[in-house]
């Protein structure tokens, strides 16, 4: 086989090795068909480079096992209960070095929209774009995130809040680790407590894994409501997801709609964007 041959092919098995692992990342070990997850876990392990995201066992991304944490995490960091708005929310984070991802990130990436939403929606970690904006969900996917809420909702972005549950970025967009999601979970408790929406819709496998202590994938998980700390949380696939599985956007609308009817709100007609 010529040189170039061979280099194609490498590039043609690293690119599928991506989408699984993405999409692993996704919906979990369970979201594939066992034979595929077996394969692309085998290559994966073999290759070393993916160890970190794939090796592990599904829902080891999860920040504590199911049910109830041990310790009530707003009692991790004292006084920030007594905080009440937003901005002295973000005050008392300050110049955050509480875990291991600080000397990596450009800006810490705390949440953005209406302090007052009825809407949040909660993600995973910021990303590239994120981190040098300071600001969530701006890159490709935040693009289709706001094409969701725009078009498909029809309600500006600036409308809704949204957020992370980690606020720095995982070096190389790799998977947060327990210990991260540990150190920012009270932060997002206390966002969550503050703004106290009526709906929260969680993006993808590991927003929603971290949440709701589950380690249920995201394609069991959608579709149906969920209870956190008394508020109505939609699950549904992350807008990156999407990107890589346009299909599936039927079914985020889907979601969206039953969203919608929660909130009393109309549904656009040219909904489904
Ligand atoms: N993905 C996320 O989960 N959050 C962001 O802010 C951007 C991409």
């Amino acid at each position: 086989m010529s040189q170039s041959h061979q280099s194609t092919d490498r590039e043609t098995l690293i690119a599928t090795l991506r989408d699984y692992v993405e999409q692993i990342r996704e919906e979990g070990l369970d979201g594939l068909p066992s034979d595929t997850s077996n394969a692309a876990r085998g290559a994966a392990e073999k290759s070393g480079r993916l160890r970190d995201t794939v090796a592990a066992p599904v829902g080891s991304r999860v920040a504590a096992p199911a049910g109830s944490p041990a310790v009530e995490p707003s009692s991790k960091y004292p006084g920030l209960q007594s905080q009440s708005s937003l901005e002295q929310v973000r005050e008392f984070i300050g110049d955050c070095r509480r875990c291991k991802l600080w000397p990596m990130r450009t800006n810490l990436v705390f949440g953005v929209g209406n302090p007052a939403a009825e809407l949040m929606f909660v993600g995973e970690a910021p990303g590239a774009d994120e981190d040098l904006r300071g600001e969530p969900f701006v890159g490709r996917a935040g693009q289709l995130l706001t094409d969701i809420i725009e078009r498909g909702m029809g309600m500006p972005r600036s409308e809704v809040y949204i957020c992370n549950v980690i606020k720095c970025r995982p070096p190389g967009n790799r998977n947060p680790e327990p210990d991260e999601v540990a150190s920012c979970e009270p932060f997002l408790l206390r966002q969550i407590e503050i703004v106290r929406p009526r709906v929260i819709v969680g993006l993808g496998t590991f927003a929603v894994q971290a949440l709701l202590k589950v380690k249920t994938p995201i394609s069991r998980l959608r579709g149906n409501w969920h209870e956190l700390r008394g508020i109505r949380m939609m699950p549904t696939f992350h807008p990156a997801y999407l990107l890589r599985n346009p299909a599936d956007k039927r079914l985020v609308w889907q979601d969206i709609q039953l969203v919608m009817n929660e909130l009393g709100r109309p549904i656009p007609k040219r909904g489904g964007a």
